[in-house]
């Protein structure tokens, strides 16, 4: 195909580099207000340079399958899609604000989510140009699964699950060959290939695929990790260089098993997967996205030896996110018992205390998740949740709470979502203490963290301590409110 006949594109809540701030990621997450638009407007600022990862995988696919496809920013869609255009791929993350963190966010602010509001609109204009050239609409990515059953309502002809390197191509070359479900084949590790150009946050694939088996989650169905060549893993970054992008996140579902051996991480492979990233010209940092709490438990020897490497590259500041989801080990062993590989024996709130332990000595600070609601769940290990939260307060780590939402194809798809109603005062104790960890740990560690990056001086002026401060207070008389919503049910 010639020309701009594929086109790729994703809507605005994917496309900026929310100011090299990766948390900062969860803002479209939020309730549209006056409010949460000042921080949408600020913070989600527009890079028509960047793709998303997923975007950029596409891309490189397609073009290896000397397909000319190209990545257009949604804002620019209407001067670029034209009579010539076959196909238009876009990639979506929780197009109906159905996700656990749009579903806690909502404790905040009811309403469409930026998430929905963004995807909506660039399905509107992808609408409106259809009618017009007639060309079909491929609409992929991680949350393409929550669309089954609402195609004609957002005009998509196939709702693409999978990844993309085995089956993207041929849908494109032979699409009467595909119904409206495709299924994407999955590739073997050698087969994910360096993208072509640069990526939101500097996003490069170390791995894919994680084997732990959690019954909730979806990537899990992606079978065990894939660990991406180390020269690919190095093309990607330099490609992102190249085009402006020096601050570098890892991706994978677990960092510290990359080329791991039976979930016990390999120090030499992860230490010489860092020194070669660093070695790569014009790399300003590195950081991790996912990582557990198990494999820093398995490995300490490696968490200090990789501290060192970090602090001689000049390192400042580095951190992962670890899923925890509960301090029950009963509930742990019925509902996601491969997360303690390769610790099965031991206590999972002992783990996670230990691997606390350890990334607090060097100085890392994490940001682990804490679901409510797991199916199964009972009071005794809603307590034990607490109990960790409370042992853990100290660390340098913030409890995300989640509420459980069941995913399509997932041991769980038949469960019910949590919802708010269903609050216990044991739950909002949990989430008190979990909203109260976040606090803690911004105010510990969010000054020296802030001030290596640009945050509008109205920020600044207020001060972050007296910010969250406000925020505590703000948790706190949106739980006394959802309490007494409780009671008056009852
Ligand atoms: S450890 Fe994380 S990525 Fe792996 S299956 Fe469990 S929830 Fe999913």
């Amino acid at each position: 195909m010639k020309g701009n006949e594929v086109i790729l594109t994703a809507d605005r809540t994917q496309t900026s580099n929310f100011r090299s701030f990766i948390y900062a990621g969860f803002i479209p997450c939020f309730a549209k207000n006056w409010l949460t638009n000042i921080f949408f407007k600020t913070i989600v600022k527009q890079r028509k340079d960047l793709a998303p990862i997923g975007l950029r995988v596409c891309e490189t696919v397609l073009l290896r399958a000397g397909i000319n496809c190209s990545y257009v920013h949604s804002n620019d869609l209407k001067k670029q899609v034209n009579e010539k255009t076959k196909f238009v791929c876009v990639s979506c993350v929780d197009p109906v604000g159905k996700g656990p963190t749009s579903q806690l966010f909502k404790i905040f602010w009811r309403g469409k989510t930026f998430l929905e509001i963004e995807f909506e609109r660039l399905m509107n204009t992808i609408k409106n140009l259809k009618q017009k050239y007639g060309f079909k609409v491929i609409v992929g990515g991680q949350g393409a699964w929550r669309l089954i059953n609402k195609e004609k309502e957002f005009n998509i002809d196939h709702l693409f699950l999978g990844e993309a390197e085995k089956t993207l191509p041929d849908l494109i070359i032979n699409p009467e060959n595909y119904g409206l479900i495709v299924n994407g084949a999955r590739p073997k590790a050698d087969e994910i290939m360096p993208i072509t150009h640069a990526s939101v946050l500097g996003a490069v694939e170390i791995a894919r695929g994680c084997g732990r088996g959690c019954k909730f989650c979806s990537t899990t169905l992606s079978g065990g990790i894939r660990n991406v060549p180390i020269e690919n893993i190095k093309e990607s970054i330099k490609n992102n260089i190249q085009e402006g992008q020096r601050n570098i996140s890892l991706r994978a579902e677990d960092f510290l098993l990359y080329k791991h051996k039976k979930f016990i991480p390999d120090t030499d492979a992860v230490l010489n997967l860092f020194k070669e990233c660093y070695d790569v010209k014009g790399l300003s940092d590195l950081q991790p996205v996912h990582g557990s709490h198990s494999a820093v438990y398995s490995n300490p020897d490696l968490i200090f030896k990789l501290d060192k490497l970090l602090k001689s590259r000049g390192a400042k500041f580095f951190g992962f996110q670890p899923g925890i989801e509960t301090g029950s080990d009963r509930l742990l062993c019925k509902t996601m018992r491969g997360k303690k590989f390769p610790n099965l024996k031991e206590d999972w709130a002992d783990i996670v205390y230990e691997s606390l332990k350890i990334t607090d000595k060097v100085d890392w600070f994490t940001c682990s998740t804490m679901m409510i609601g797991l199916p199964g769940e009972t009071e005794n290990d809603i307590r034990a949740s607490i109990n960790l939260v409370d042992k853990t307060k100290n660390f340098k780590n913030m409890m995300v709470p989640q509420f459980f939402v069941p995913v399509k194809f997932t041991s769980f798809e038949n469960e019910e979502s949590y919802i708010f109603k269903n609050m216990t005062s044991l739950k909002i104790q949990l989430l008190k203490a979990c909203f109260k960890s976040i606090v803690g740990m911004v105010d510990k560690v969010g000054r020296d963290y802030f001030a290596g990056i640009r945050i509008p001086n109205v920020i600044k002026s207020f001060g972050v301590k007296k910010l969250f401060n406000g925020l505590e207070r703000s948790i706190e008389k949106q739980l006394k409110f959802i309490k007494q919503l409780k009671y008056s049910a009852t």
